[in-house]
């Protein structure tokens, strides 16, 4: 959910809303505004044993764009399961879209000392598997861009891969949209904390996010039994499902309104080595 950027009614109780005092909610094409006393909250923690009560470990990237396939790794935040973090810069040697350092304040200037890519994407890929070796869940909101930049970076600096197939991804943004089915609108990694009471002080700080994107899978995991008792094994293809299920939410609109279209088999990683050749309908 995030606030609602105009006034209007709320769909629930018909009070007037002012700009920004409630939310706005819904799918695609189908907004709703609601007023804070209608807004939806999270189920209360349960007893409940599960993952969520186990080690995680977390990674979140700042990068130079949004396309997977050909943007780049700036700065990564590697939260280990086993209570230790690493944090670092890479040096991407091609220009930072000012868009892009808008978004995470990292300049050309500020990279000029950092690792270059073969290095520093060897660290990360070398960190990603030893989660996988501990077997330890990894959770990354929104896995479908960050892993499948990974890979790309992996291809293009001519590294060796993670063993992708025993990796176990916990997707807090997958999740989110399983359980709610979209109902509550697109939902960022701010509007998700938001949520559920996450504090996520510095967003577009890769620590930050990798901390806060952790901390809400923790609490998914304890405010829904029927995901948190999930084996992680059993999430993986779980939120496959969801993911193939917004993907076709998405795309039954997209169809409509020109937009391009998701792949429904892109989770955890676009499927192909190659963005999909029709992108765009
Ligand atoms: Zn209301």
């Amino acid at each position: 959910m995030r606030a609602n950027k105009y006034a209007g009614m709320c769909a629930t109780c018909g009070d007037d809303v002012a700009v920004e005092a409630g939310q706005l909610v819904g799918l695609p094409g189908r907004w709703m505004t609601l007023c804070g006393r209608c807004t939806p909250q999270p189920p209360p923690r349960g007893e409940h044993d599960g993952w969520h009560r186990a080690p995680l470990a977390s990674l979140d990237f700042e990068t130079t764009g949004i396309d997977p396939h050909h943007d780049r790794v700036l700065s990564y935040a590697l939260l280990g399961d086993d209570g230790h973090d690493v944090n670092g810069l890479i040096n991407p040697g091609i220009p930072i879209p000012p868009q892009s350092a808008a978004v995470h304040g990292l300049t050309a200037e500020a990279l000029v000392d950092a690792p270059i890519p073969e290095v520093g994407i060897a660290l990360v890929i070398d960190w990603v598997q030893s989660v996988i070796d501990r077997g330890a869940g990894l959770v990354v909101f929104n896995a479908a861009y960050d892993l499948t930049m990974l890979r790309a970076e992996a291809t293009r600096w001519g590294l060796r891969q993670p063993d992708w197939q025993r990796l176990l991804v916990v997707d807090p943004y997958v999740i989110d949209w399983g359980i709610e089915r979209g109902a509550l609108g697109p939902r960022r990694l701010t509007d998700v904390a938001a949520y559920y009471e996450v504090t996520l002080d510095n967003a577009h700080d890769a620590a930050a996010d990798a901390w806060a994107a952790r901390n809400v899978a923790v609490e998914i995991g304890a405010r829904h039994p029927e995901v948190g008792m999930s084996s992680l094994a059993i999430l993986m293809h779980s939120q496959r499902g969801w993911y193939a299920d917004r993907a076709e939410d998405w795309n039954s609109y997209a169809r409509t309104a020109g937009r391009s279209l998701d792949d429904p088999s892109g989770w955890p990683l676009a499927s192909g080595l190659e963005p999909p050749a029709a992108a765009t309908a």
